[in-house]
């Protein structure tokens, strides 16, 4: 039997760690060929051979924005088409905004929002000549449980919500489904950057997600039948104080 995703070609950004990482593992299972692209290329190499041949590496930096914009062409040289985009590659800033440095604000706000926008934007045309696609964007809990403790982080995930409800509306009539999935804490090399105290209360409480359990999410919204809406899928945690 035919596995899901077999003849499906994805791209997935930050795929050297945590969720792209457990994501591209979850579609190469399910029979893709998965293009992970990271600006480690270090840990890129670290995983080469480990996911076989289906599992392509592609070293880009997504802040540069002369590398940013070779994405597509990138992908389609090295693996012929576009299926899907898993736009998940992101950073965080957290803590008091009066204590927060402007140049990470910066790079946050253009990882997080601008590339986001300008990677769904520049794979589109692909997408809607060959009048197929699924676009997944991670977006975050922090967007619809705003903390006191990440506002700029929760309003670049804001954005990003807002991003994937306006343009899915606008791309469903051409066969694309734009959906967003929006976990609670998951543990990767991320939460190294939150505020220690809020760590710990979260480990004690056994709130934290496996980045596997994001991409079983994200499997779920990959396999709903053609014609129906990939949505967008919040993970609440348990035991978590919001
Ligand atoms: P992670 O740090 O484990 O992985 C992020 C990956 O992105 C890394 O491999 C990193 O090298 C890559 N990356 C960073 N900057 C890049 C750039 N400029 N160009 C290309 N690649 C770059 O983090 P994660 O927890 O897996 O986070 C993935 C996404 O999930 C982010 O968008 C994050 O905001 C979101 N998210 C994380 C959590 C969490 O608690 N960890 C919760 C909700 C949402």
């Amino acid at each position: 039997m035919a596995k899901q995703l077999e003849g499906k070609v994805a791209a997935v950004t930050g795929a050297a760690s945590g969720i792209g990482l457990a994501s591209s593992e979850a579609m190469l299972a399910a029979g893709a060929r998965v293009v992970m692209v990271d600006r480690d290329a270090a840990a890129l190499a670290a995983l080469a051979g480990t996911h076989g041949d289906a599992a392509i590496p592609l070293v880009i930096d997504l802040l540069d924005p002369n590398a940013c914009a070779t994405l597509l062409p990138r992908v389609l040289e090295k693996a012929g088409q576009l299926d899907i985009l898993h736009a998940n590659a992101g950073i965080y800033v957290g803590g008091d905004l009066v204590d927060a440095d402007s140049a990470a604000i910066d790079r946050m706000l253009n990882l997080n929002v601008n590339v986001v926008m300008k990677n769904v934007h520049d794979v589109l045309p692909h997408m809607i000549a060959r009048a197929t696609g699924d676009i997944i964007v991670t977006s975050s809990l922090a967007a619809h449980f705003p903390t006191p403790w990440e506002p700029v982080y929760a309003s670049s995930k804001w954005a990003i919500n807002c991003f994937v409800q306006t343009v899915r509306r606008q791309v469903f009539k051409h066969g694309i489904r734009v959906g967003s999935i929006s976990p609670g804490p998951v543990i990767s090399a991320l939460l190294a950057d939150w505020p220690a105290e809020k760590l710990q209360e979260a480990k004690a409480a056994g709130s934290l997600l496996e980045a596997s359990e994001v991409a079983e999410v994200v499997m779920f919204m990959l396999t709903r039948p053609r014609g129906m809406t990939i949505r967008d899928v919040v993970m609440l945690p348990t035991n978590f104080d919001l």
